[in-house]
This record gives C-alpha cells, structure tokens and sequence, in this order.
C-alpha cells in the first residue's frame, strides 16, 4: 500500500532531499511550496502544489483532494539575520502558518507529524555536546519562531492523536552525491556555503566571525551534518511513527564538530584555491561549541548516517556550488 505524504517546504533544500528519497522509498508525495526560495525542478518525485501555508483556502483544498497518513513539515523562513530585522515575518511564516497546517490536520484527522526544528532553540548553550534536555533559550527571533511552533505541536498532542517526531537540526551542509539537486539560495550565509562560492570567485574573500573563542584554534565549532543523511533521519521517523512510535523531541547532528578554520583548510584542499581569509570579529551571538548529543536518534530510529566525514560534505557542496556555476541557465525556471 502506497502512503500519502504531505510534505510542506518540499521544493526547498532540506525538503527536496527528502523528498528524492521518499519517492526512492515508494511513498507518494504531495510538495506544497509556495516556492519563494525553493525552486520547482528541485521536486524529482511527486506532485508540487504552487502554494502558501498562509492561505488557508488553498491549504484546506490540498488536504481534501487528498488523504495524508502524514505531514513532514519543512517550510519556513530560516537566515538568523533577516529574523532579527523582520520578527514579525519569522512568527507570522513559521509560527503562525504551523498553527495553520496543525489547524489542517485537526480538521482532516492526520495523526503524524515530522517536524523541522532547530539547534537555534539551544540559543547559546555554556557546553556542548547538547542533550535534548537542555534548557532551550533561544536568542533569536528565528529560534523562538521554532520554539513556539514546538510547544504548539506538543500541546496539541498532548490534547489529541497527534504523534509527532520533532528533529533539531545542528549544521547542514553538502548536496545530493548523484548531484541531482543541492542547494539553490542565493545570498546563503552558512559557512560551508560562502567558503564554497569563494573558492569559485563567486565572492571576493571569506570572513571568519571570531578568532578569539576558548577552542583549540580560536574559532567557532559545529556539528556540520551531511543533508542526505538528515533526509534518512525524516524517513527513518516517518517509519517509526508508522510502525507505532510515539511522539519525541531529537537532536540531528553526529556528535562531533569542526572549526572554521578545518573547514576553510578542507574547502581549500579540494578547491585547490587559496581563496582570501579575513579575520573579522564576532558576529552578535554566535556561540564557541555547538555539539549534538545524538545517541537518542541513532537509538530510537536505528538512524545510520552514510556521509559522517567533512570530506564528503565539503566535496558535495563544492561539486554541487560548480554545477550551478555552469548551469546557470538550466536552473531557471
Ligand atoms: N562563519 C564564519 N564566516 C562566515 C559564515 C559563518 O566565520 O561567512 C562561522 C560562524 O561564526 C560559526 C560557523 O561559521 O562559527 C557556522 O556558522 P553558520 O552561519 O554556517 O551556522 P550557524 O552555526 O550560525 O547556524
């Protein structure tokens, strides 16, 4: 029997990773993005529906044509920087559009949910690495946006069927080995990312923000996780909540980190450009250590990650960042 799967965000980067291996998986998907900073070609399996979690119409609509046994709920705003400036368009596109799609599920009786949450939640944790039962302070707008979106779906399955699986993403990074897709954005700033465009001359240097952090090398380390294997964890807690398993709180990262510099060295290496390093200062709360505790995911989903090496992330990403380099053009939609 073939398993109708909503998945919100679906168009995106994390979403359309998951979304290849659910239709490798057999599952029948629905995407629903309204594709601001996702991009149709990215949906290699399943039906894309072009639209917005804030219109409910058109959300109610896609629930009725269809009979979901489970929504992955990917779609949200995500850039730090732009929460701090646009608040109110963090709790208004990922708060409130979750309490809509919850809203949704309510009314059309879906019982599963995966989640997309955030080591942002953690805000600046004083060790690493980080269990799930550490206090969440997040500093951020974009953080509280997802924390809110987190206590709203454990009370409403405190209040109903609703099993969900909530997943703390730590640092994602790299792209599909097949380079089918990776990740699109534009104006990304995630290290691994920004270290890649300027390698490729996409940008003039890279900066890092801090060489004065109490770690080996003065700057930031994180738990930077290859995406196809956070994919594998979407469908190994899809699995479980299908078989039965009951609602939880996890952490998605390997449980060991890199600092900037190693990842600067490693982009180096494969590059073979010895692209211009800036030492700038801190940027505005950004915390020394941030470390997923991940033994519960590996022990309550059997989760076992493929790409556990910042070689394969760095490869991918950099393959993936010259794909859209000579491409350019095929990528428009
Ligand atoms: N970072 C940096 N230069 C950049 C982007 C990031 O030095 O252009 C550092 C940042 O200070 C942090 C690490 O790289 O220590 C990861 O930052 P990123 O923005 O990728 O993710 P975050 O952990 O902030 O979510």
């Amino acid at each position: 029997m073939t398993h109708q799967i909503l998945v919100t965000g679906g168009a995106g980067y994390i979403g359309s990773h998951v979304v290849r291996q659910l239709g490798e998986a057999g599952y029948d998907v629905v995407v629903y993005d309204n594709c601001s900073t996702g991009v149709a070609i990215a949906v290699l399996s399943g039906k894309l529906v072009v639209g917005d979690l804030a219109d409910i119409e058109s959300l109610y609509r896609t629930f009725a044509k269809n009979k979901f046994a489970a929504v992955l709920h990917f779609a949200a705003s995500t850039v730090v920087a732009e929460s701090v400036a646009q608040p109110l368009d963090y709790y208004a596109n990922n708060t409130r559009n979750t309490l809509n799609l919850l809203r949704c599920c309510q009314t059309f009786g879906v019982k599963k949910l995966v989640f997309s949450s955030t080591a942002a939640v953690y805000g600046s944790p004083e060790e690493s690495p980080v269990s799930e039962s550490f206090p969440t302070i997040p500093i951020n707008p974009y953080g509280r946006s997802k924390l809110m979106s987190e206590w709203m779906i454990q009370d409403y399955g405190l209040a109903s069927e609703l099993q969900y699986i909530i997943l703390r993403y730590f640092n994602v990074a790299g792209a599909d080995p097949a380079m089918r897709i990776g990740q699109f954005t534009p104006n990304a700033t995630h290290l691994i990312k920004v270290a890649c465009e300027a390698a490729l001359g996409k940008r003039p240097s890279l900066s890092i923000f801090g060489t004065d952090f109490p770690t080996a090398d003065g700057t930031g380390i994180r738990d930077y996780i290859h995406v196809e294997d956070l994919a594998t964890a979407h469908i190994d807690a899809l699995r479980y909540l299908q078989t039965g398993g009951k609602s939880r709180v996890l952490n998605c990262g390997y449980g060991h980190g890199y600092s900037v510099r190693q990842v600067i060295a490693k982009v180096k290496e494969f590059s073979g450009v010895d692209f211009p390093v800036i030492e700038a200062p801190r940027r505005l709360g950004d915390p020394a250590c941030v470390v997923a505790a991940s033994d519960e995911i590996r022990k309550l989903l059997g989760w076992k990650p493929q790409y556990d090496r910042l070689d394969e992330i760095v490869e991918t990403a950099l393959e993936w960042e010259k794909k859209l380099n000579h491409t350019k053009s095929s990528f428009k939609e």
